[in-house]
């Protein structure tokens, strides 16, 4: 049968892939990344008047306007950075459809875009079909540093997009000030735009800020914020994964461009969801900061018990995950190992090797720790009678 051979070569995500092991054998998910509580009330009882009361029909295509106005507030105040938020702010259904719009919008066949490895799964095939020609960035470990001199090998003058994220998503790197400003310099010195993948935004550890490319001016003084378009997720701000709302902010003829796209993927995204986002963008944003410092404690706790039981655990500055290397406890690949750990001791965690187009290093796993301090408790004790018998 006829079929695009970009996505008929695909397997099953490995995040559905490994949920779907972690049901069949009972297990503690800390694969897939996903809260086990649900976003601020408040944030929901919005919704939920919405959808009795509406409105329920095709909101605007680009975004409610009081959604948009919600999020142009947002980065004002966080980073200091002004987008209009009738031309400039693009409401989409998550990160997600962002991320499509934004490669769709801005790469063409032929065009080169460089992709930071580790990575979300989804930014290749999406490139692969857009037919752009993906140059990668692989990061090594334990640091996981992007440098200057990575940069300048991988951009050359076709290269149309950069796609980065950060804080970064499997790793936990959060990309410090030096690191940020050698990626604003390679910017300015090439005809590429950058495509900021900023769903983590708010859950960066330790102090640590998280530093949107944006807000940098670079070396020979261009501006990143004419350079960037920057995407967010409600899902991961509020822990309402399922709900789908994203966005991305830009300049006017990048964002007039991804609304092009956007509205022949989706078109709209729910309104309930939207005014529900509204409210929590306005009057919740307490919930992210505690969730944050819930998050670290959990990490700790992961990370000491993990390293007990034999796991070398890498630190992680930000988002919803740690990785530990696995081979002082097994000389097996990470997705054998996660297929064993899921079975035998009933815990599910992702092999990193995902997130590499060429499959290494494969003896590092993912877990995620967006959980009840009382499950990951309980996910050690099991790790711990299984490991250490
Ligand atoms: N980018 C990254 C780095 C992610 O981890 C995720 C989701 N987990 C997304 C994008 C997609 O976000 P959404 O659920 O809003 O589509
Ligand atoms: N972003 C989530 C993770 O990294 C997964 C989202 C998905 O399953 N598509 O775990």
């Amino acid at each position: 049968m006829p079929t695009n051979p970009v996505f008929a070569s695909l397997p099953t995500s490995i995040f559905t892939v490994m949920s779907a092991l972690a049901v069949r054998h009972k297990a503690i998910n800390l694969g897939q990344g996903f809260p086990d509580i649900d976003g601020p009330e408040a944030v929901r009882a919005v919704a939920a008047r919405a959808l009795m009361d509406g409105p329920n029909q095709y909101p605007l295509m680009r975004g409610m306007m009081e959604l948009r106005r919600a999020l142009s507030a947002h980065a004002a105040k966080f980073y200091g950075l002004a987008y209009d938020a009738e031309s400039e702010v693009l409401v989409t259904s998550g990160a997600t459809e962002a991320l499509a719009a934004a490669i769709f919008g801005l790469v063409a066949r032929g065009d080169e875009i460089v992709l930071i490895e580790p990575h979300y799964d989804a930014y290749r095939p999406i490139a692969e079909a857009a037919g752009a020609v993906v140059k990668a960035i692989t990061l090594s470990p334990p640091g996981w540093r992007l440098t200057a001199e990575a940069l300048a090998s991988a951009i050359t003058p076709r290269t149309r997009a950069i796609l980065m994220n950060t804080p970064l998503n499997p790793v936990g790197r959060v990309f410090d000030a030096e690191e940020m400003q050698a990626l604003a310099d390679a910017v300015a010195r090439s005809n590429a735009v950058v495509i900021c993948d900023e769903v983590y935004e708010h859950l960066t550890f330790d102090g640590r800020p998280h530093i949107p490319l944006a807000t940098l001016t670079a070396a020979n003084g261009a501006a990143m914020k004419d350079r960037c378009v920057r995407i967010g997720s409600a899902g991961k701000i509020f822990s309402l994964t399922g709900w789908k709302v994203g966005w991305v902010m830009g300049p006017k003829p990048l964002i007039d461009v991804l609304a092009n796209v956007h509205q022949f993927l989706t078109f709209t995204t729910p309104p309930a969801q939207q005014l529900g986002v509204t409210h929590g963008l306005e009057r919740e944003m307490d919930f992210p900061l505690a969730l944050t410092q819930r998050l670290e404690g959990n990490r700790d706790v992961l990370a000491r018990g993990l390293q007990e039981i034999g796991f070398d655990v890498l630190p992680s500055e930000g988002t919803y995950f740690l990785t530990a290397r696995i081979d002082g406890l097994s000389n097996e690949k990470d997705l054998a190992f996660c297929e064993r750990m899921v079975r035998q001791a009933g815990v599910a965690a992702i092999p990193l090797s995902s997130f590499f187009a060429g499959g290494t290093p494969d003896i590092y796993v993912r877990f995620a720790f967006c959980k009840q301090r009382s499950l990951l408790e309980e996910a050690l004790t099991r790790l711990k009678a299984s490991f250490r018998g």
